[in-house]
């Protein structure tokens, strides 16, 4: 592997300490050996160059929460949504999550590989160097697991890190109407063994219409057994008791939070939960956002995400979230860079990514402008210079 080295470095936002002006960043073997002044930096070697002429450099955004594997599209549903439509006219024209979990089942295992591969390869051009992916589109036991082997394809095939969590309890499937008990011991029984080697984590979708604390709770303790951490839709349309849970259990995030209370703030930041937050969607659903400033006042760690997924937030792009969070969501600029990458990276327990310092993964986004503010500043342009994963430029200009 060739050493990378980046000099000119207008901005450089570490996540280790203050913001350094004129910087120098070097990458040996995958690896950050040194990210601070040029006046202190090492010997440099034969390494490869790029100069950044003053543009600014952050860490590879971390997408901590994606349903990125799916087939089809819901694009005429979003037409009618804008225009009024409820959710019950959606359903019974045969829209919603069905329609997603039909054309899911019906696509084969190469097709959802390449569908998600082009929308991860958009992602790894706006700057993303992780990126988490639930299943929970096929919610019988072949579709969810080959959902869960697609996820790992992309992390095997495109440069991007892949964590993957199981989520069979997104939503019950059309042929379980009438049988909540038989879908959930098929969740339990059949479906949780055989995601254990392909899943790092298990979620589940608490909420009205969705699954219940009970529910919930007991698909988590068998992941549990399994050795599989939780991550939790919790508090997204009602207040249903998700954030409650995922205190309780000890998850390792909860996510979407819009309707949490500062009550389940302070047990969330007890328990060390990390709160993941994901504007796309209470943008796409007209709901106000989630209240980012008062959990990070709870002392929680906050996480940013695209929730990309077909129905309510069909968004790649993480410069485009932290534009959401900073415009609607109320969070500074600084608090929203760090969500973007170092927050993701905590919420998936990795905690050498969404870094820059010694010893910490090579990931990290050149910005073609002279401060990560023009981020959320210039919403809907691509600002992505070069996206450089493990020390090697993967995307952007001149790649
Ligand atoms: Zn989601």
């Amino acid at each position: 592997m060739t050493d990378l080295l980046l000099t000119g470095i207008g901005r450089l936002t570490t996540n280790a300490g203050d913001t350094v002006a004129d910087a120098v960043v070097m990458i040996v073997d995958g690896e950050i050996t040194y990210a601070g002044t040029s006046s202190g930096a090492p010997d440099q070697g034969r390494a490869d160059r790029v100069d950044c002429e003053g543009r600014a450099v952050i860490p590879g955004f971390v997408d901590a929460h994606t349903h990125v594997v799916f087939a089809g599209d819901r694009a005429d549903e979003f037409g009618l949504k804008m225009q009024g439509a409820s959710y019950a006219d959606i359903a019974g024209l045969g829209g919603g999550i069905v329609s997603t979990v039909a054309a899911t089942r019906a696509a084969g295992e190469d097709e959802l590989f390449q569908e998600a591969a082009a929308r991860v390869r958009r992602m790894i051009e706006s700057g993303t160097t992780t990126i988490e992916i639930k299943s929970g589109y096929g919610l019988d036991l072949g579709t969810e697991m080959a959902l869960l082997r697609v996820a790992r394809r992309v992390g095997d095939e495109l440069p991007v890190t892949v964590k993957t969590t199981f989520l069979g309890a997104h939503a019950l499937p059309p042929e379980y109407r009438d049988d909540r008990k038989g879908y959930l011991d098929l969740v339990v029984e059949e479906m949780l063994p055989a995601a254990a080697p392909l899943a790092d984590y298990c979620d589940v979708f608490v909420e009205e219409g969705a699954f219940s604390v009970d529910e919930a709770l007991r698909v988590f303790e068998a992941a549990a057994d399994l050795g599989m951490g939780a991550r939790v839709h919790a508090e997204q349309l009602t207040h249903s008791g998700g954030a409650a849970l995922a205190a309780g259990i000890g998850a390792v995030s909860a996510d979407h939070l819009d309707h949490v209370t500062v009550d389940d703030a302070g047990a969330l930041a007890e328990a060390g939960v990390v709160a993941v937050l994901v504007p796309g969607a209470s943008y796409t659903l007209r709901s106000p956002q989630a209240p980012g400033p008062m959990l990070l006042d709870q002392g929680m760690t906050v996480a940013l995400a695209t929730d990309c997924n077909p129905g309510t937030s069909y968004l790649e792009s993480m410069s485009m979230v932290m534009s959401l969070a900073v415009v609607q969501m109320g969070l500074s600029i600084d608090q929203a860079i760090h969500a973007a990458t170092r927050g993701g990276a905590l919420s998936l327990q990795m905690p050498d990514h969404g870094l820059l310092s010694p010893g910490s993964a090579g990931d990290l986004v050149i910005i073609d402008a002279p401060s990560a503010a023009h981020i959320p500043y210039r919403p809907a342009t691509n600002l992505v210079w070069k996206t450089i994963k493990a020390g090697r430029v993967v995307a952007g200009i001149g790649h």
